[in-house]
């Protein structure tokens, strides 16, 4: 850690209170709030988790010590728009969140819905910063890539990286550095995950989405096959030169933070099967559990709240962000 990254930790105490009088009063009550037809439950466990939490703390700070200063946010703080207002408020620029393909910076742009996961940061993509701004980096992080063009520019970075993501990371480098391939169970598109896989970087890995995408690299492995088929099914998934007769020979699950234990747990286990059918052992199958406990603990309390009251929990991406508004039924 820098000395100015230390300075700006030292001083991330005061943010503006992002408390809610709605919550208070659910609180207090320990009763739904009921208003008409509508019940309102406010689930056991919700909010900022740590790392969302640190990020925010570290953004005042940061305009706290650069008060003169062009500050650029690269991504969102946080997937919720209340926060991100706010945020812009302080006079950070939030650049859209980025199309990998053409490693370009898209201001306001939601994020590919499609498979997308080539890396291609030029530094002409960041030729807007000077060494005198300010660039504050998201919990999520960023590719390796584009941490080491800002180091090239020489701007201010404000890494609030959170170090359950770091985990994964060091996870994934380990692979790399013993010849494993990084299975990597997220959203290719999602900038935490385009972050983990960045740290592939002289290896190989290969996103998979859910338990359907496990199953195709299970059969693959157990059986072999059309190994273009395979690469189709997982454009802009997998890492440069990926060649499934070859890439998963040794693989080791890594995880984007946000998805669900159980379904990664269920990833784990199906590839260590698919693995121990196919060697008689599983000792080509390696696997740490990083799934952060915080999105686990508030996604199983949602979705409790959901099941037991028949509320509708169809998005939780990023339930760390959510206010209770989320539980309206
Ligand atoms: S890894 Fe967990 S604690 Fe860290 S930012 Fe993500 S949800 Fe929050």
């Amino acid at each position: 850690m820098t000395s100015e990254q230390k300075s700006i930790e030292s001083n991330a105490s005061s943010v503006e209170d992002y408390g809610s009088e709605l919550v208070d009063r659910l609180r207090r009550s320990h009763e739904p709030l009921r208003e008409g037809g509508t019940a309102i439950y406010l689930a056991q466990r919700f909010g900022f988790c740590s790392g969302v939490q640190r990020a925010i703390q570290l953004t005042y700070a940061a305009r706290e010590k650069f008060p003169e200063s062009r500050i650029f946010l690269l991504g969102e703080i946080i997937h919720n728009p209340e926060v991100n207002a706010r945020i812009e408020a302080l006079g950070v620029t939030r650049l859209g969140k980025w199309k990998v393909e053409s490693g370009k910076w898209k201001v306001g742009e939601t994020a590919p819905s499609t498979r997308e996961g080539t890396f291609n940061f030029q530094l002409s993509t960041f030729n807007f910063l000077t060494p005198e701004d300010v660039v504050v980096i998201p919990a999520f992080g960023v590719p390796q890539q584009v941490m080491a063009i800002l180091e090239k520019i020489g701007c201010h970075v404000v890494d609030t990286t959170c170090g359950h993501v770091k985990r994964v990371w060091r996870r994934v480098r380990q692979n790399t550095a013993e010849g494993i391939t990084s299975i990597i169970h997220g959203k290719s598109s999602h900038e935490e995950t385009l972050a983990t896989a960045s740290q592939a970087h002289g290896g190989h890995y290969l996103v998979i989405s859910d338990v359907s995408d496990c199953e195709e690299v299970c059969r693959y492995i157990r059986e072999g096959g059309d190994g273009k088929k395979f690469l189709d099914h997982f454009h802009g998934a997998h890492s440069e030169n990926f060649d499934p007769a070859q890439h998963l020979h040794r693989i080791g699950v890594a995880n984007q933070t946000t998805m669900l234990r159980n379904e990664t747990l269920e990833i784990q286990s199906r590839l260590r099967d698919a693995i121990t059918q196919r060697d008689g052992g599983d000792k080509n199958f390696h696997a740490l559990d990083t799934v952060c406990n915080a999105t686990q603990e508030r996604r199983m309390r949602c979705l409790r709240c959901s099941t037991t009251r028949s509320i509708s929990s169809s998005s939780w991406e990023a339930t760390t962000a959510r206010t209770p508004r989320t539980l309206y039924k």
